[in-house]
């Protein structure tokens, strides 16, 4: 705390005591509260509209019961949440994520992430974040359906394309999509495409959403080696998760001519010195639903299962952590380094505690928020909206260029903002701080609302 300066610790303390309890608010808060002393310095327009406590308080916090019937007949009955954070560039954007560890204070942080991170895309989206505290995990098809559809039945009184548009996260995908997208279309009478992102293709999704995320992250990984003149060649890079982001940035670093030589899911994880077989993976984990020890059983006798190991054993240049906050820890970064890993990139939303967060920065290591280096998926949400209001679909490729050039440019701005700020190569405080600067100009602009 002695780092922050005396407006930016009062901030702090009023969102701990008007928050409590709520650690990863509480700890993404205070990441980006660390980076903005310059900006407040030099912008005092910022602390006398009171621009950060406004970003700090949600505009709204809808939380609501969701009941619904298992296959066994019995009533169930789960939490639901939308926390529309901020709106002064668009639409709240945000995912639903389905996790029995989901509450309020998870998808606070998760919103107030996404405020930066959609501001950091240049596309008129404000932040949001939902879901539930629901456990996809062995549940049927029927199951599932049911449960998306009465979560719908109170969510879609609160949604709409130009008020918050709500799309995947954790235990959420394709089909949760299109069970939730059916019942507002069914509860509305309206086909209104906009509503929704993570859609089917043929039913007015983009090409290029499922595998955005995941591509975005190895593109803006390579654009932090091209600083160097360097390439993914001959690089060995190391995976956690093994969904839709892990999945998805395993492919792309493979295309770029990296190796994946781990990935993992809550059970363990697999080496495969060879190279992850990105096929098989997805047939086990997207399409059976399995576990990730079936992938070594089946990939053959080289690939080897740990169970309840730290992946950031592994040796590697390139680490993305792809599965779920504060999952790599001080103990892990020091691994990392030790055993020369150069660059980390999130994949997922605050994977990396800020005490391994300071280990990277000390030792040198390229390290990349997700806040940037994930901002492919929402960034490719918002082309989906494009395209469902001018009932349009562009094709892959087209989609593609345009994911890779926003997360160039994503990449390009957080290094020429730490620059502009004093801290050369620190891809956290260029974030934070552009993001910072676009939201809250657009705050101001709107008058105190
Ligand atoms: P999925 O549900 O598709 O996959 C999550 C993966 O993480 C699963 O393999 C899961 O394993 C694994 N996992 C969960 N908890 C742990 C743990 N404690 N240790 C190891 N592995 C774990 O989610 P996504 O891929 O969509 O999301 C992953 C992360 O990326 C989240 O932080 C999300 O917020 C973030 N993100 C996602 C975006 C998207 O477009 N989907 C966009 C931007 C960020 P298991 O199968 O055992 O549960």
């Amino acid at each position: 705390m002695s780092n922050l300066d005396e407006a930016l610790r009062d901030i702090y303390h009023e969102v701990l005591g008007r928050n409590a309890g709520e650690t990863e608010f509480h700890q993404a808060v205070r990441e980006v509260l660390d980076t903005l002393g310059p900006v407040v310095a030099k912008h005092p327009q910022y602390t006398d509209a009171a621009v950060l406590r406004r970003l700090c308080e949600p505009e709204r916090q809808i939380i609501f019961r969701v009941p619904w019937v298992d296959d066994e007949g019995q009533v169930q009955i789960n939490r639901g949440f939308r926390v529309e954070f901020n709106s002064a560039l668009g639409p709240y954007k945000g995912g639903l994520r389905f996790h029995p560890s989901v509450n309020l204070g998870i998808v606070k942080f998760l919103g107030f992430e996404q405020i930066f991170k959609n501001a950091l895309t240049g596309l008129p989206i404000g932040g949001g974040k939902g879901g539930s505290d629901f456990d996809p995990k062995g549940r049927s098809d029927g199951e599932v359906m049911r449960f998306c559809q009465s979560f719908m039945t109170e969510l879609y009184r609160h949604i709409g394309e130009y008020t918050d548009v709500p799309a995947g996260d954790i235990g959420v995908g394709g089909r949760e999509i299109g069970y939730l997208f059916g019942q507002y279309k069914r509860i509305t009478n309206r086909y209104e495409s906009g509503v929704l992102t993570g859609k089917g293709i043929n039913w007015g999704g983009s090409q290029v959403r499922t595998e955005a995320t995941g591509y975005g992250v190895a593109f803006f990984v390579d654009e932090i080696l091209k600083t160097t003149g360097d390439s993914f060649d001959g690089k060995q890079v190391v995976v956690s998760g093994s969904g839709n982001v892990a999945i998805f940035a395993i492919e792309k670093v493979h295309q770029l001519g990296g190796t994946v030589v781990a990935c993992s899911d809550s059970s363990g994880y697999v080496v495969d010195s060879k190279g992850i077989d990105v096929d098989l993976l997805k047939e086990i984990k997207s399409v059976r639903r399995g576990r990730i020890q079936d992938y070594a059983e089946e990939r053959g006798s080289d690939v080897r299962f740990i169970a309840g190991q730290s992946i950031w054993d592994v040796p590697c240049d390139i680490a993305l952590p792809c599965a779920t906050q504060n999952e790599l820890d001080r103990d892990h970064a020091l691994a990392l380094v030790k055993n020369g890993c150069r660059i980390v990139a999130e994949g997922a939303n605050m994977p990396t505690t800020p005490d391994a967060v300071k280990v990277f920065v000390e030792a040198g290591v390229s390290f990349a928020p997700g806040k940037a280096a994930n901002a492919g998926g929402v960034a490719t949400s918002a082309l989906e909206m494009q395209q469902n209001a001018s009932r349009d679909s562009w094709s892959f490729e087209h989609t593609e260029q345009r994911l890779n050039d926003i997360m160039r440019n994503i990449h390009d701005r957080c290094l020429e903002t730490a620059d502009e700020y004093g801290t050369p190569g620190n891809y956290v405080a260029g974030a934070n701080i552009s993001a910072f600067t676009h939201v809250a100009d657009a705050v101001l602009a709107l008058g105190v609302i």
